[in-house]
């Protein structure tokens, strides 16, 4: 079957669907998006995907597409053209195309905003043989500009980061900043120590993640304690459990840190727990 994708108000088989050589995310990387999972044909988390994509465009400036009341019906159209059980949405906003290249910014009364959306496909993804298993993950510097909470298509660095894990051997990196980890090349990182969950607090050196969001408000609901402060990599590797999240991993446990295992090695309890929380809530409130 021939994926269909949306671009600018047009619902087109893939290969139709074009963007300028000009538009501002191939030249500059002027770009925003987001990912929502979709299971058992639903998108989760859907309002707190909308709600950040609304923050990053006001945090660069960048105006408000026309189709912005009509994402929820693109996503669901999408997902039932593509016939999507398990899988993503994947959407991108940019500043669009001025039919030139200049640093500055294009005027946005006569330059639209440049709107894609596309699905992947992943059936059984709730069920990832990961989840059981537990991933490892190398330490690297973390080099990227420093305003991470905007989710901006400039990803380079996070690929040359899954490119160093995967030479390593390992699964995925742990960025570190000043001593501390910031998060995961495309997660939000977690240990627990003596019963307590601890992650970095959120300021521009991380993404506000979503999923992060939603586990901490579980976790608080499930009387678990949480603290959020910053933390080493040697207190990762000292840790009882690890464990990272995202919109597409949802809660995946870490049971490797450059080299060191954790535990016995095998998933920890409030990692295999939250995973079925958050599973199992977020269920409840797909749409
Ligand atoms: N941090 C980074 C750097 C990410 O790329 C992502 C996923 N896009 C996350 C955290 C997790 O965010 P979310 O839970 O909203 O997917």
């Amino acid at each position: 079957m021939t994926r269909t994708v949306y671009v600018n108000g047009d619902y087109l088989p893939e290969h139709e669907a074009k963007v300028s050589i000009f538009d501002r995310a191939f030249l500059m990387g002027d770009g925003v998006y987001e990912v929502t999972s979709v299971l058992g044909g639903k998108l989760i988390d859907f309002d707190g995907h909308l709600k950040r994509l609304e923050r990053s465009l006001n945090e660069l400036d960048m105006p408000h597409p026309a189709a912005m009341g009509d994402l929820l019906e693109i996503h669901r159209e999408l997902v039932r053209v593509n016939e999507i059980t398990d899988g993503m949405v994947y959407l991108q906003v940019t500043r669009g195309s001025d039919g030139d290249r200049d640093f500055v910014f294009p005027n946005p009364e006569t330059t639209a905003p440049t709107v894609v959306l596309f699905t992947q496909s992943k059936p059984g993804m709730a069920k990832a043989p990961m989840a059981d298993k537990g991933m490892s993950v190398i330490s690297v510097d973390d080099l990227r500009w420093g305003r991470r909470d905007i989710k901006t298509v400039q990803l380079l660095y996070p690929s040359m980061c899954k490119m160093m894990a995967k030479k390593a051997g390992a699964d995925d990196a742990w960025l570190v900043q000043d001593g501390f980890v910031t998060e995961g090349s495309s997660n939000n990182a977690y240990i627990v120590k003596d019963g307590k969950i601890i992650t970095r607090e959120l300021s521009n050196d991380i993404l506000h993640g979503i999923t992060r969001a939603a586990v901490l408000r579980f976790a608080a609901e499930a009387q678990m304690e949480v603290v959020e402060r910053n933390f080493t990599i040697d207190e990762a590797k000292d840790a009882d459990e690890a464990f990272i999240t995202s919109a597409s991993t949802f809660v995946m446990p870490v049971v490797k840190v450059d080299g060191e295992t954790l535990g016995d090695g095998t998933p920890g309890r409030v990692a295999k727990r939250l995973r079925e929380i958050y599973l199992d809530e977020s269920l409840k409130t797909a749409i």
